[in-house]
């Protein structure tokens, strides 16, 4: 595109951020993005995320956009001082079963074909690397990738926000988009819900996270996402800890589908080991954050507790229920909308993947070079041939399986 056109990005989670980030690094300076939001809180999936930055992958393609979030929050993070946003702590993946310690050692080789150094650690080793988080009686060994980390999101989110308004775009706050406008068939703007003002641009890019389907429906756009809800619990505020944000590797549990990390004063832990239970996205509601499910979460979260050393005698603290997207395919929606000109998507990302699809969008809008996936691996129309009750059983089928794919 042109440099004079004008993008408009719809959503400022640490996906629009990130696009708006990248655009403006490429030197496109007619960039708007649109959030609900107010410039402090953040309601949506970003600010819920405890913030595991983890690249190992079953799907190559996710290794790579979670290499590009490890490199680009470093620097970030590194260039404010007086906001750090990621740790490069490492991670553990905790073997309690002889199967997940043999599958520990394929995934250093596995992980050195895609450029991510790993190795195995024996029960000893890992423990002493965190010794609140390993269970010293179960743990046969752990599979160590030093160089995963971790985000604070909501941190992160600001510094890309603010990197991209002095470079630039402009983030116009409190202004939720109503519905996006078409003109015989191509998109050309956004009505914003605050005025029913229209905001013509070239190219929208949604980025309304778990809201996105909502939008996309009032052009006759069905994203293939569904949005499924899950638990993170914290301890009350522990003595021993003072005010250090993370000084041990994340710790994950295959095996258990548990992970946890220091967060401060507290320790926080989240349980996949549950029944799947998605989410209706609603144009009403104005946050990520829904009712705890205790019914359905809590001997998922009991067998967690008694798991991580941190969690067996602390107090319980804050305990939260966030939604997220998730695909049939477990990788991001991701380019144009071959239905809708105009219409972009940078949908169903991680955190930890993010800085990546920010980079994606950015080299396909302004056709910039060769993007870094193969742009038909994330093309948000690549399910449009499957039913509707096929894209939700897919992605419901990859909940539990979230500890291989990310
Ligand atoms: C409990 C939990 C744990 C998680 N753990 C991790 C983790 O450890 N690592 C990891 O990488 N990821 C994790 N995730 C996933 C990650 O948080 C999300 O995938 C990611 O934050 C999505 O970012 P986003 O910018 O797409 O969406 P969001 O952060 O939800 O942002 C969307 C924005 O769009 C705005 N918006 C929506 N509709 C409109 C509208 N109509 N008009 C204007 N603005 C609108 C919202 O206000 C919001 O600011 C976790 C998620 C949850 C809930």
């Amino acid at each position: 595109m042109a440099a004079g056109e004008e993008v408009l990005v719809v959503g400022a989670g640490v996906v629009g951020a990130s696009v708006a980030y990248h655009l403006t690094r490429l030197g496109h300076e007619r960039v708007t993005v649109l959030d609900s939001r107010g410039p402090e809180a953040l309601p949506g999936s970003t600010g819920l995320a405890p913030g595991f930055v983890g690249q190992l992958s079953a799907t190559p393609e996710l290794a790579v956009l979670a290499k590009d979030g490890v490199a680009t929050y470093r620097a970030l993070s590194a260039a404010a001082a007086d906001e750090p946003a990621f740790w490069q702590v490492g991670c553990l993946e905790v073997a309690t079963t002889e199967e997940r310690l043999a599958q520990a050692h394929q995934d250093v080789a596995h992980g050195r074909g895609l450029g991510i150094e790993a190795r195995v650690l024996d029960a000893a080793e890992a423990v002493a690397l965190a010794p609140a988080l390993v269970d010293a009686e179960r743990a046969l060994g752990a599979l160590h990738i030093p160089s995963d980390g971790a985000a604070d999101p909501a941190a992160l989110t600001r510094l890309l926000v603010a990197a991209a308004e002095s470079a630039g775009a402009r983030f116009r706050w409190r202004t939720p988009v109503q519905a996006l406008e078409a003109d015989r068939g191509r998109l050309v703007g956004v009505r914003t819900g605050t005025t029913g003002e229209l905001l013509r641009a070239d190219r929208v890019v949604l980025a309304t996270g778990i809201w996105g389907p909502v939008l996309a429906a009032g052009v006759g756009v069905r994203l293939p996402m569904v949005d499924v809800q899950h638990p993170y619990v914290f301890t009350a505020e522990r003595p021993e800890l003072d005010d250090t944000p993370i000084d041990a590797p994340i710790v994950r549990y295959p095996d258990h589908a548990v992970y946890t990390r220091r967060h401060g004063r507290r320790y926080g832990l989240g349980s996949y080991a549950h029944r799947p239970l998605p989410w209706e996205p609603s144009a009403t509601r104005d946050s990520a954050e829904v009712p705890f499910q205790e019914a359905d979460f809590g001997s998922a979260l009991a067998e967690a507790r008694r798991l991580v050393p941190a969690f067996r005698q602390a107090s319980p603290g804050r305990r939260l229920n966030g939604v997220f997207a998730l695909t049939p395919d477990e990788l991001p929606l991701v380019g144009p909308v071959a239905e809708v000109p105009g219409l972009w998507v940078a949908e169903a990302s991680w955190v930890t993947h993010a800085a990546g699809v920010g980079r994606q969008v950015a080299a396909m809008l302004l056709e910039t070079g060769r993007p870094a996936v193969d742009p038909a691996r994330l093309a948000p129309g690549r399910f449009d041939h499957w039913s509707d009750r096929k894209v939700h059983e897919a992605a419901l089928g990859h909940y539990r399986g979230i500890y291989d794919a990310h």
